[in-house]
């Protein structure tokens, strides 16, 4: 396993890859890996000759006053993580590699980016949208691979393939969870054993409303009703959104089938979670 901190180094070794006849699969991240990171990187290993994890906490998708600078690092027990998982280079280059002085292009997804995430953080799709692109032109990979966890931005990464007409195949991988059902998260570093526990009202709602939608229950009102009571249940939640939205469209749905997606965002003191589901899945 090799670390690659140059864009022109990753460019190149990506080249000679594709001319050897090697295919290349990338899992971007922000480092700080768990398990949902592994699971990505495993499903990574099967479908590309050379694996590539990239490291990179961007700053262009974070929005003033949120944690760019606390969000948790640690490359060392990462490079651990992904040399067990069978990762073959970790590309992780400094900010100023990305971004060097008189960077001034983006790339923006439109009506996908402006419910859930994209109107409670003006900017962070943009951001989003804007790396992974840089991403995809740096490494080249035939593959990339996603998680549902964010489910928004991994239907704002289809749409913006599809659109660009980028030449790779994006995978969306489920969402890894804990066995009592918290989603994995590298901002789970930031809670306390107390507000851990108060957390699980997340997981714990999208099974209220799973369950409620396996009974037969339609009406979107009335699952957001349970789904809000068993967050206001526990005092240290404070909801940002609880949204029923098309999966695919991502509008607002009012009558609830197969495809609705639950997205929720909830702050436990000051750390901003997400989870989701969509209703007729197991
Ligand atoms: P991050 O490092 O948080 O930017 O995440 C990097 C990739 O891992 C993204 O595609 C995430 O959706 C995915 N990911 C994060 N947490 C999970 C999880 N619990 N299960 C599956 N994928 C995840």
């Amino acid at each position: 396993m090799q670390t690659i901190e140059s864009v022109v180094a990753m460019q190149n070794l990506s080249r000679a890859a594709h001319r050897s006849g090697r295919t290349i699969a990338l899992v971007p991240t922000m480092g700080f890996l768990h398990d949902g990171h592994a699971s990505l990187l495993r499903e990574g290993r099967r479908r590309g000759d050379l694996l590539v994890l990239s490291i990179f906490v961007n700053p262009t998708q974070f929005g003033v006053g949120e944690d760019f600078e606390a969000y948790p690092r640690d490359l060392a027990r990462d490079r651990a993580v992904a040399e067990g998982a069978g990762v073959d280079v970790i590309f992780a280059p400094p900010a100023g590699e990305m971004y060097p002085a008189g960077y001034q292009t983006y790339v923006d997804v439109e009506r996908l980016t402006l419910p859930l995430c994209g109107a409670s953080r003006p900017g962070h799709f943009r951001g989003v949208t804007t790396v992974v692109s840089k991403l995809l032109n740096i490494v080249q990979p035939d593959v990339a691979l996603f998680g549902a966890k964010d489910y928004q931005q991994l239907a704002v990464i289809r749409r913006m393939v599809a659109d660009l007409n980028m030449p790779v195949e994006v995978v969306g991988m489920p969402i890894v969870r804990e066995v009592d059902g918290l989603a994995l998260s590298s901002r789970n570093a930031y809670l306390s054993p107390e507000q851990r526990q108060s957390a699980l009202c997340l997981s714990r709602s999208l099974r209220t409303a799973k369950a409620l939608y396996r009974s037969g229950e339609r009406n979107v009102a009335t699952v957001r009703e349970r789904v809000t009571a068993v967050i206001a249940a526990e005092p240290a939640a404070a909801v940002d959104y609880i949204e029923f939205r098309n999966g695919d469209s991502l509008e607002e749905v009012a009558v609830a089938d197969d495809r609705t997606l639950l997205a929720l965002a909830v702050k436990i003191g000051t750390t901003r979670l997400i989870d989701n589901c969509l209703l007729g899945e197991e």
